[in-house]
């Protein structure tokens, strides 16, 4: 049976499902979660999206159709299945992961992150699809969900975001865009939404961070980083910080983009950007994961001694 066909076997005679994305969710996360959801619920299931954090994500996730109604919380109901979305390993679950290891057996994984080793009794994880939306649109296809307008628009934000507006991907990333937009979604104004909306002060952090940028050499690599702190973040959308690591994904002279984000006081999160270095093994090694060109990890004390970890690590 392919994958896809076991997919589709669990959630069949599912009656109640729970639908999860990763903490710190991105749009192919929410996007995930919210097509998903109605999807199932055009196939008659009881189904809700569950993100495992008590602070609210990213504003401009909310212009994804469904996103509102996504529970923030640290426990999920009684269901027949838990479904992941775009979460590459069972702590990208956040508060959730433990209940979710206990009911492994009845949890279906859908990702394509290179570092998940498949956490659930099903696991449809695959690694070459741009956007864990896309692997949703082929599995709808097997479940004969139709896909309207509103699914459309979900799976459409997942596969524009996690392929950087179709800077890379396959042939096949063109022709699902095309198949989405037929069904009438309106792609610019789902770019402005969760790409180039933002305000005065975003504008003014991004100017403050990008003066910040400085370069290392790690062993034979050269490194560009950005520490943005929590007074400088302070101000900002979580989207416009989440965004300063494009700006270092391929600077002249360097082959790898790091930016530190410091959430709370001490704690950061590094967003990690390479077009020749594998950054998932980089990230693996500090604790986080991720895919081969994109990845992230989770540290703890000052800016110096993080950044000087990650150069250590890069420089092994
Ligand atoms: P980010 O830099 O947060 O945009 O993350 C880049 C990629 O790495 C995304 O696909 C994330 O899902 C993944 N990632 C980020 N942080 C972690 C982490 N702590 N553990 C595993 N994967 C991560
Ligand atoms: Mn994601
Ligand atoms: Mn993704």
């Amino acid at each position: 049976m392919s994958l896809y066909a076991e997919a589709a076997a669990i959630i069949r005679p599912a009656r109640k499902i729970a639908v999860v994305g990763h903490i710190r969710p991105d749009a192919d996360a929410i996007g995930s979660v919210c097509a998903t959801v109605t999807a199932l619920r055009q196939l008659g299931k009881d189904a809700a999206g569950y993100i495992g954090q008590s602070h609210p994500f990213a504003d401009n996730l909310l212009s994804i159709p469904g996103a509102d109604e996504v529970i923030l919380s640290d426990e999920l109901p009684e269901v027949d299945l838990i479904t992941t979305v775009d979460c590459g390993a069972l702590d990208r679950t956040g508060s959730l992961a433990e209940d979710i290891g206990r009911r492994a057996g009845a949890t279906l994984v859908i990702d394509h992150h290179s570092s998940n080793a498949g956490f659930g009794a099903v696991n449809l994880i695959v690694r070459d699809a741009e956007s864990t939306t896309t692997i949703l649109g082929r599995l709808f296809d097997v479940l004969e969900v139709q896909i309207d307008r509103h699914i459309a628009h979900c799976l459409y934000a997942g596969l524009l975001t996690d392929t950087g507006g179709f800077r890379w991907g396959s042939a096949a990333m063109h022709t699902f865009a095309a198949q989405l937009m037929r069904t009438g979604i309106d792609i610019r104004e789902i770019s402005t939404d969760l790409l180039d909306s933002g305000s005065v002060a975003d504008l003014r952090m991004i100017g403050q961070a990008l003066s910040r940028v400085a370069v290392y050499q790690a062993g034979e690599h050269r490194v560009a980083v950005i520490v943005a702190d929590h007074d400088l973040l302070a101000s900002a959308s979580l989207s416009a910080a989440e965004g300063l690591v494009d700006f270092v994904r391929s600077l002249d002279n360097t082959d790898l983009g790091v930016v530190f984000k410091e959430s709370a006081p001490g704690l950061w999160h590094a967003s990690l950007r390479s077009n020749s270095v594998d950054v998932s093994r980089v990230a693996v090694a500090m604790g986080g994961g991720g895919h081969i060109p994109a990845a992230g990890y989770t540290a703890c004390g000052n800016a110096d001694e993080v950044v000087a970890a990650l150069l250590a690590q890069v420089g092994r």
